[in-house]
C-alpha cells in the first residue's frame, strides 16, 4: 500500500484499487467490505435480484444460462483453455469496446499483478493466466478521463466487481461490459510465498496453480512437469493465517455483479463454467461461441456430509499424514461431487468458514456484512461456537 494512503476498509481491504483513483470519493458505499449492497447491485446489472427460493440462483447468483466449455483450440499458456482471453481479444477486434481492463504481470515476478487497459489483443494475451495475488485493477479508472475509451469490457474478480458497478454511472463511459472470474482465498505476495512454499516441492519454480475439480491442486512448474497435492493434504495450522483477511470476509464467491462469468467450478474436471447473467453477457459470450466447444452443466454426488466434516477438521486446524490425505482425496475424487455439486461444495465450505472467521473477528459488522443469501447458506450447517 502506498504510503498515505486512504485504505478506510482498514485489515479487510482487498487492494482492488479504488482508492488509488479519483473515484476513491465514493469509497464508503462502493467498497464492497464497508457497504454490502447485493440486492441492489444485481437490480441494477441484470434487472432483478436473484431469487433466494431457486437452489441455482441461491448458490450462482442471477442467471438466464449455464453451460460448460472448452476452447476447441486451447490457448497456449492460459489458466485454464483461455475463454477470458479470446473474448477481450475478440471484443477488440470486432469493435465491440475501445479497451479491455486487465492484469499483466511484473517483469520481475510472475505472480506481481500490473492492471492495464489493453488497446490491442497482443496486450489483452499478455494477460492471460491468473496472478493469484491481491490486484489493484480499479486504479487504471484513473486513467480513462481524455483517453478516448467510451466502451469498456472489465475483467476482474468480484470485490473489483462490486466496487466498479457501485461507480459505473459516474464512469465517462457510454457502454461497460464486465467479464467476472470467481474467486476464493486470494493472498498477498507474501502470503503466496508461505503457500507455496507449504504446498510444493519446488516453490521457486512454479509458474501456474489451480485448485481443481479433482480435490488437488495442479502446480505446473517452468520446466514444464506437473506436480499435484491433495487438497487435504495442506498444511491447514500454518495456512489459515494465509488467506487475506478481505478473502476471509468475503460472500461473492462467483462474482454477482458481473455480465457473464467464467470459472471451471461448476464443470467436471478439465472444462470451464459459463454463467451468463443478462444481455450484454449473451453478447460477450456470442464473440466466441463458434470457437467453443459447449455441452449442458451437470451435477452429481451428495456434498452435505463432507462439507460439515470440513468444518470441524479446519477448525481444529487438523494436518493429515501424506499417505492419509492421499487416501482420503482418492475416493473423494472416485464418489465425491461432481459439476455443479462440487460448485456447492466449495461454496459451502467457504461461507461457512468465513462466516465463523467474520463472527470471531468482526462481530460488529457480521450482521449486515453477510449477505441474505450467504446466511441462508450458513444455517444448513452446525459451526462450532465462536
Ligand atoms: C485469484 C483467483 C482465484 C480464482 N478462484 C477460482 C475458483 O475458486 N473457482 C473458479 O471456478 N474459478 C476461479 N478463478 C477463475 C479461474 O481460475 C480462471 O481464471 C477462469 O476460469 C478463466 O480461465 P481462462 O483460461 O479463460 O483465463 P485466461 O485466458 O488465462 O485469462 C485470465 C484472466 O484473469 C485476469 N486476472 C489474472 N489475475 C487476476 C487477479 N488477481 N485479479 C483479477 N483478474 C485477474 C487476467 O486479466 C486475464 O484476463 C480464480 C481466478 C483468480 C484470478
Amino acid at each position: 500500500m502506498p504510503a498515505g494512503a486512504t485504505r478506510p476498509a482498514r485489515d479487510i481491504c482487498s487492494d482492488c484499487g479504488l482508492c488509488d483513483s479519483r473515484w476513491v470519493a465514493y469509497v464508503r458505499r462502493a467498497c464492497a467490505f464497508l457497504h454490502q449492497g447485493f440486492e441492489a447491485m444485481e437490480q441494477a446489472a441484470h434487472g432483478r435480484s436473484r431469487d433466494l427460493e431457486n437452489e441455482d440462483e441461491l448458490y450462482f447468483g442471477v442467471s438466464r444460462t449455464m453451460a460448460t466449455a472448452r476452447l476447441r483450440q486451447p490457448l497456449e499458456g492460459a489458466q485454464w483453455t483461455g475463454i477470458v482471453s479470446r473474448i477481450g481479444v475478440r471484443a477488440l477486434e470486432s469493435g465491440l469496446v475501445d479497451a479491455v481492463l486487465c492484469v499483466q504481470q511484473s517483469p520481475d515476478d510472475r505472480f506481481t499483478p500490473v492492471p492495464i487497459l489493453a488497446r490491442t489483443p497482443e496486450q489483452v494475451l499478455a494477460a492471460r493466466v491468473n496472478k493469484p495475488t491481491l490486484s489493484p485493477n480499479l486504479k487504471v479508472l484513473e486513467q480513462l478521463p481524455g483517453s478516448g475509451i467510451r466502451r469498456l469490457l472489465a475483467i476482474g474478480v468480484g470485490c473489483q466487481v462490486q466496487a466498479l458497478r457501485a461507480v459505473q454511472n459516474t464512469l465517462p463511459l457510454d457502454q461497460l461490459y464486465v467479464l467476472g472470474l470467481p474467486c476464493v482465498d486470494n493472498v498477498s505476495r507474501a502470503g503466496l510465498q508461505t503457500f507455496l512454499e507449504s504446498s510444493s516441492r519446488s516453490p521457486d519454480t512454479v509458474v501456474h496453480y489451480e485448485f481443481m475439480q479433482d480435490f488437488r491442486i495442479h502446480f505446473r512448474h517452468s520446466d514444464g512437469s506437473t506436480e499435484t497435492v491433495p487438497f487435504f493434504g495442506l498444511d491447514t495450522p500454518r495456512l489459515k493465517d494465509v488467506f487475506a483477511p478481505s478473502c476471509l470476509s468475503c460472500f461473492d464467491y462467483t462474482n454477482a455483479g458481473a455480465d457473464l462469468v467464467v470459472g471451471y467450478m461448476g464443470a467436471e474436471f478439465g472444462r470451464q463454467w459459463l454463467v451468463v447473467r443478462n444481455g450484454l453477457g449473451e453478447q460477450l459470450l456470442d464473440l466466441v461461441r463458434p470457437e467453443l466447444d459447449m455441452a449442458p452443466v451437470t451435477s452429481r454426488g451428495d456434498r452435505r456430509a463432507a462439507v460439515q466434516q470440513g468444518i470441524d477438521a479446519y477448525d481444529k486446524a487438523v494436518k493429515l499424514p501424506r499417505w492419509l490425505a492421499e487416501l482420503v482425496g482418492a475416493v473423494v475424487q472416485r464418489i465425491g461431487p461432481k459439476g455443479l455439486e462440487y460448485a456447492r461444495f466449495s461454496i459451502d465450505s467457504h461461507f461457512t468458514r468465513n462466516a465463523l472467521w467474520v463472527r470471531r473477528h468482526h462481530p460488529e459488522i457480521a450482521e449486515r456484512h453477510i449477505p441474505a443469501f450467504a446466511q441462508r447458506i450458513v444455517s444448513r450447517y452446525r459451526l462450532p461456537s465462536t
